[in-house]
């Protein structure tokens, strides 16, 4: 287990192989001992659909299960509104192959060449999804959505964070969430926003399932 399991926390298995979501998620939830899949053995699952809903559902529910475990799974992307809003939910193979983030950053400079500032608005939108097939959920899931809005820049900037950090100025900021501090983007981000949706839901479920996991 990556980390120490606080006493009695319920474990949550998170659906992820990004080493950046994962570090953002283990920050933004308290009260869970957090795995990941390599700690189940499990390789980083498919994202099949063209909808972050579908993909997240699809990705919790496999994880969970393969593992047995209640499980969270995220699936998020930037929406670019001069380019149609993609990239979308193929936000992590933008520049042809996945999870290639410098590729991706380089793609969206040039798909937004000669565009002006004013024009440069965009969103990281996140879905999160929570199964637990072994328990009262069966097939079905929790979800939550979260959005954060702001300016695609023409360069990037800062060394924090992942993907398109870099080059999104979140609204009512004059950095980057690569140069923001992790605790800023923590307070405002997308998935920050997803799990604050999720986390009432995924409480009262776990307290009221205690003990009645087959
Ligand atoms: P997913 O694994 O399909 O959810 O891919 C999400 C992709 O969207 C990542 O590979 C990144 O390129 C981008 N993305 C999602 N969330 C963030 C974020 O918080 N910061 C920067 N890029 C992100």
């Amino acid at each position: 287990m990556s980390e120490r399991a606080a006493e009695g926390a319920p474990t949550l298995l998170v659906a992820t192989a990004n080493q950046g979501k994962l570090r953002e998620l283990r920050a933004l939830i308290q009260g869970f001992s957090l795995i990941s899949l390599r700690d189940v053995g499990i390789d980083d699952l498919d994202e099949p659909f063209a909808d972050y809903r579908s993909n997240a559902t699809a990705k919790a529910l496999e994880a969970s299960r393969r593992s047995g475990l209640l499980a969270l799974a995220d699936d998020s992307g930037l929406e670019v509104d001069a380019l149609g809003g993609a990239p979308s939910w193929f936000s992590a193979r933008f520049g042809g192959v996945h999870g290639r983030d410098q590729a991706n950053r380089e793609t969206l400079v040039a798909a937004l060449d000669g565009v002006e500032a004013a024009a440069r608005t965009a969103r990281f939108r996140c879905c999160v999804a929570v199964a637990d097939c072994k328990g009262p959920l069966g097939e079905r899931v929790i979800l939550g959505v979260g959005t954060c809005g702001g300016r695609v820049l023409d360069a990037p900037r800062g060394s924090g964070g992942f993907g398109y950090d870099p080059l999104l100025v979140p609204d009512g900021f004059d950095e980057t969430l690569a140069e923001l501090d992790e605790s800023v983007k923590n307070s405002l981000s997308h998935r920050a926003r997803a799990i604050v949706a999720v986390m009432p839901g995924l409480r009262a479920y776990v307290s009221a399932s205690r003990g009645v996991r087959s």
